[in-house]
């Protein structure tokens, strides 16, 4: 099934998982302030897939025997998985490669684990959890679920870990097992779009504990007894302004969310495993590699983002005449190279991906070094915005009701027109600059771009141990045999 964005609002404003807002329980998430520019995006995202011209966001789904999203079939072959990063490149331009956590980024992950159902789920942890996670996925493609996860446990003292911390049920934990499933208590830092997902993804982070009691994964309606959202501050427009000032946060702000499990039964069928917190590794980094499926999709999703803050960027510097000069030249270069570097990374990884028995898995190297080095290439594309743009984009004015006062407006076109643009067009290039570089949801999108796949320092350490134990050799055969070319002393 294939749903429109009036399903998904008909069905969330249902489901209303318990998310708490300034004090109060929201009411109708649909309607609040805070979460209804998500909610129209993701409404959109579904409606997108019966848009003209959008035919191949749709795919027969051999797995159930339907028509499904694309992003919900699994890439059999290196064919499928093009066609799968076209359809998400489409998806993604439509965002300009913003809101990444659209329905599509976890439809990709169910159907890895469900690739992987036998050769991991059944094979490390028994036959009954591969039978849920065939399920849980079949149950996903036929209601078209809006999916969100939950990884991180909250900050409490990263110096120890959580079994240390004075209270060990701060990071999700089992409390107790009983026959129709298991209790779990605690949370996880951040659930991006936790409050209008109709199910979430817990799984746990074992980096930082071995604690089995922690090692469990499971999928859950958003709105089971016992869950609960804290939401962040919106960074929606504030009253009066809206699209002409906000063009980005006017459409792709997301909410984020500190999500609460309260002793919450988590059934036995909706278990995918549960204890052996040393086989999480290979669900990681080895077997189903669930890193380098996360990684790929976000180059995919930094390729859009590049393109457009490569365009800005341009726009912004032949509007006031800048980009004859050469240090501007040379940081506008700089973009484009992360960009060009981030489409040769797409393609090479499915170019030289896996084939395996269930799926075409991208390669994964390139995926996570492209996706990594976004992680500080993306933040610097804003600092090159805020260097060539320097002082203007700061005197703009409040609102598009400055340009309805007739006195006003004689003046904004007078000193505030430039070169390139006349006045209106040069407020609006200016309002989308200061919503990417200036704005709290162009700020949140920037620590998002850093952190949300983990942060920067330990995943580049990470991939330097990666690299080391499965390259080692072959890079530094490189030296040593030059090494051994090198004439010896002859005593
Ligand atoms: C906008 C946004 C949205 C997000 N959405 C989601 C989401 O939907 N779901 C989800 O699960 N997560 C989400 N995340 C959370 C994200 O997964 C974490 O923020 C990320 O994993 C980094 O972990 P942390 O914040 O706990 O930082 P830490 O890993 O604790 O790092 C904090 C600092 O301490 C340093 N540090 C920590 N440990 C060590 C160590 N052992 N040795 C040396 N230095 C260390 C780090 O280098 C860093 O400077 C989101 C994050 C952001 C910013």
């Amino acid at each position: 099934m294939i749903r429109r964005g009036s399903d998904y609002i008909q069905s969330i404003r249902q489901r209303q998982p318990v998310t708490y807002y300034n004090g109060k329980i929201v009411e109708d998430i649909t309607e609040h302030p805070a979460f209804k520019i998500p909610v129209m995006t993701v409404a959109r995202y579904y409606d997108l897939h019966w848009r003209e011209g959008y035919e191949d966001l749709r795919a027969y789904n051999p797995d159930v025997g339907e028509e499904s999203s694309i992003t919900l079939v699994r890439p059999r072959t290196k064919e499928e998985l093009q066609r799968l990063r076209n359809a998400l490149g489409k998806i993604y331009d439509s965002y300009y490669g913003y809101f990444g956590r659209s329905p599509d980024y976890l439809n990709v992950w169910s159907a890895v684990f469900y690739a992987h159902a036998d050769d991991y789920f059944a094979q490390i942890f028994g036959s009954r959890y591969a039978e849920n996670v065939a399920e849980i996925y079949k149950e996903h493609v036929k209601g078209d679920w809006f999916y969100t996860h939950a990884i991180v446990a909250p900050m409490y003292d990263r110096s120890r870990p959580p079994s240390k911390w004075e209270n060990p049920y701060i990071m999700v934990r089992v409390v107790r097992e009983t026959p129709e499933g298991v209790i779990v208590r605690g949370a996880a830092m951040i659930s991006t779009a936790g409050p209008y997902s109709e199910y979430i993804y817990y799984l746990p982070n074992l980096a930082r504990d071995q604690d089995p009691a922690y090692a469990i994964f499971f999928s859950i309606p958003s709105n089971t007894k016992g869950v609960v959202f804290l939401a962040r501050r919106g960074f929606q427009p504030r009253d009066g302004t809206g699209e002409f000032e906000y063009p980005i946060s006017s459409r792709f702000e997301e909410s984020d969310a500190l999500l609460i499990l309260n002793d919450v039964l988590i059934p036995w069928d909706r278990v995918m495993f549960y204890g052996k917190p040393s086989e999480i590794d290979q669900f990681m980094w080895h077997r189903v590699q669930l890193r380098t499926w996360l990684n790929w999709h976000f180059v995919i999703q930094h390729y859009s983002r590049l393109k457009f803050l490569a365009g800005l960027a341009i726009a912004v510097a032949e509007s006031v005449g800048i980009d004859g000069f050469v240090n501007v030249q040379e940081k506008i270069g700089e973009i484009l190279i992360y960009l060009y570097l981030t489409e040769a990374a797409m393609i090479a990884a499915e170019e030289t991906g896996v084939q395996l028995d269930r799926i075409y898995r991208p390669n994964t190297f390139i995926s996570m070094a492209a996706s990594f080095m976004n992680m500080k290439a993306l933040p610097r594309v804003h600092e090159i915005l805020r260097l060539i743009s320097a002082g203007a984009s700061i005197p703009i004015p409040a609102s598009l009701k400055d340009l309805e006062n007739p006195e006003e407006r004689r003046l904004i076109e007078t000193y505030l027109a430039v070169k390139g643009l006349n006045a209106v067009e040069r407020i609006k290039l200016f309002n989308i600059l200061w919503d990417v570089i200036g704005s709290e949801a162009g700020l949140r999108y920037e620590q998002y771009d850093r952190f949300s796949r983990g942060d920067p320092t330990l995943w580049w350490a990470k991939f330097f141990s990666e690299v080391h134990k499965e390259k080692k050799s072959e890079f530094v055969k490189i030296v040593r045999d030059l090494i051994g070319q090198m004439p010896n002393p002859r005593v």
